[in-house]
């Protein structure tokens, strides 16, 4: 059989006999596996394909430079910021003394990396304006999760319980969501005609029994809620705290800070706003900051100096308890460290700044073609709406798996949800001018077969090496699993 590589599986790729190195018989001391392993666990066949090594390489390889990713191309996935991870941040992290650490190694040994854990709760503290951090959780969900838990922890240590978190519809769905795993009744508020958080709304549902309102600002639409102020005024008159989404951070880098705007607990997404890679699943990292009257509550344990050297306390009473194994992805975190440091000051100013410039860029260039339902100065990320081309039989689905065709990763669709046949759009600041104008150059490409060619849209991709799937089919009926018996039959 031939197959080309990176095509099919390396099943297919079998041939009886042929391997990829030759070992010496398993003889121990003279004796056969058969003479020292139980006769039940001996196994007379092992379903392996029989492969050569140098097709395992191209196997492998072929498959590789499928992969799509940042390196390779452009992916402007809205709310995720697939910025561009610089290299020196791997190059770092690879260092022995932080590659080859174990978290069980005695305190006295890892001095350099727990100060440098230190020092990153110091800079995410000064970054967001809070007065503390952990940095256990790995991923942004896991931080709302924590972050829930310790408004929880702070009311029943007051002894008031409350069981209502306020979240916004244009809400990120791990929002309610996390709410509820931590125990509350969500309670949605509409955004008014600016898609902003409408304060009548939310004075309407503000009540003795709500534990916090959850805000993502700029929110999922991309704007920035200008009435952040009032709103922190209004939740904190009535008792209750404000939980910021950090997930949107990027635009306001070295800018503003959610401390200012009167949040008391945040989290971030050191994979988005941080450049560590993300995507398929890779660590993440969701450290969660508070403010001073939330810190007794942070998990343990908590990296402080004892007996002059830096260790971790696991002896505070009010904590919630450990919420990770260990301390965290340190790797993630070690990477967001070192673009930290390598940016400074003015970099992550300049990296809020751009972001802006980019996003608003682009969204003038498609806003000639694309309607944008609220088309106003955005932030970092702007939500396009094609519900006009529903009459051509065209959705969001079908200009996302077009832009698949021109190399361009599809940008976030269906969400936030508010929007109907949304396409969220986020360009990041590493992307160049070239790129950019190239992407609307496609955008306005497919938008007019829209017209011309609907016919084409429906049925792509067409150039990629999968074509169009049936997505809810390959979602609930998956079919992964390699039948060797049944294929050997054939
Ligand atoms: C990505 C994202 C989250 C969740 O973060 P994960 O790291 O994917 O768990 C929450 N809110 C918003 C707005 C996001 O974009």
């Amino acid at each position: 059989m031939t197959t080309k590589e990176g095509t099919g599986l390396i099943f297919e790729k079998s041939v009886k006999g042929r391997k990829a190195f030759s070992l010496p018989a398993p003889v121990i001391k003279g004796k056969k596996p058969a003479d020292y392993i139980p006769a039940g666990l001996l196994r007379s066949s092992l379903e392996f394909p029989e492969i050569s090594e140098l097709d395992i390489v191209r196997h492998y390889t072929g498959l590789a430079s499928k992969n799509f990713s940042v390196d390779g191309n452009f992916y402007p996935l809205g709310s995720c910021t697939m910025k561009y991870n610089p290299k020196i941040n791997e190059q770092i992290c690879s260092y022995g003394g932080f590659r080859d650490v174990h978290p069980l190694f005695p305190r006295e040994k890892v001095q350099g990396y727990m100060s440098l854990l230190k020092k990153m709760e110091g800079l995410l503290s000064a970054i967001t304006g809070m007065d503390g951090f952990c940095l256990h959780p790995a991923a942004g969900a896991h931080g709302e999760l924590l972050g829930l838990m310790l408004i929880r922890a702070f009311y029943d240590k007051r002894g008031g319980r409350r069981r209502k978190i306020i979240v916004p519809d244009s809400s990120h769905g791990t929002n309610p969501s996390s709410a509820a795993m931590a125990g509350y009744d969500i309670v949605s508020i509409k955004s008014d005609r600016d898609g902003r958080v409408d304060t009548g709304e939310l004075s309407k549902v503000l009540d003795d029994e709500v534990a916090a309102l959850m805000m993502t600002n700029p929110n999922t639409l991309g704007l920035f809620e200008d009435k952040i102020l009032e709103i922190a005024e209004m939740v904190h008159k009535k008792g209750a705290l404000l939980y910021y989404d950090g997930a949107n951070l990027n635009p306001l880098l070295g800018l503003c800070r959610p401390g200012d705007m009167g949040f008391d607990v945040v989290h971030l997404n050191l994979h988005k706003t941080f450049s560590t890679p993300h995507g398929g699943g890779g660590p993440g990292s969701g450290p969660v900051g508070v403010k001073e009257k939330l810190k007794p509550f942070l998990p343990v344990p908590v990296i402080r100096e004892q007996g002059g050297i830096l260790d971790f306390d696991f002896n505070c009473p009010d904590s919630i308890g450990m919420i990770k194994a260990f301390w965290g992805n340190t790797g993630v975190i070690l990477k967001a460290f070192a673009y930290i440091m390598a940016l400074g000051d003015d970099g992550l100013k300049k990296t809020g700044e751009i972001s802006v410039l980019n996003a608003n860029y682009l969204r003038k260039k498609l806003g000639q073609f694309y309607d944008i339902p609220f088309n106003r100065t955005c932030m970092h990320e702007f939500v396009i709406s094609v519900k006009e081309l529903a009459s051509k039989g065209i959705h969001a689905i079908d200009i996302a798996k077009a832009l698949i065709d021109t190399g361009i990763h599809p940008p976030t669709v269906y969400f936030p949800l508010i929007v109907e046949e949304a396409i969220m759009v986020e360009p990041t600041e590493t992307e160049s001018k070239t790129t950019i104008d190239s992407f609307a150059d496609n955008m306005a490409g497919i938008y007019k077969k829209a017209e011309t060619d609907p016919e084409l849209l429906k049925n792509a991709p067409v150039n990629a090496s999968v074509k169009r799937l049936d997505e809810l089919k390959a979602a609930k009926f998956p079919d992964v699993k390699w039948d060797f018996k049944k294929r050997n039959s054939q």
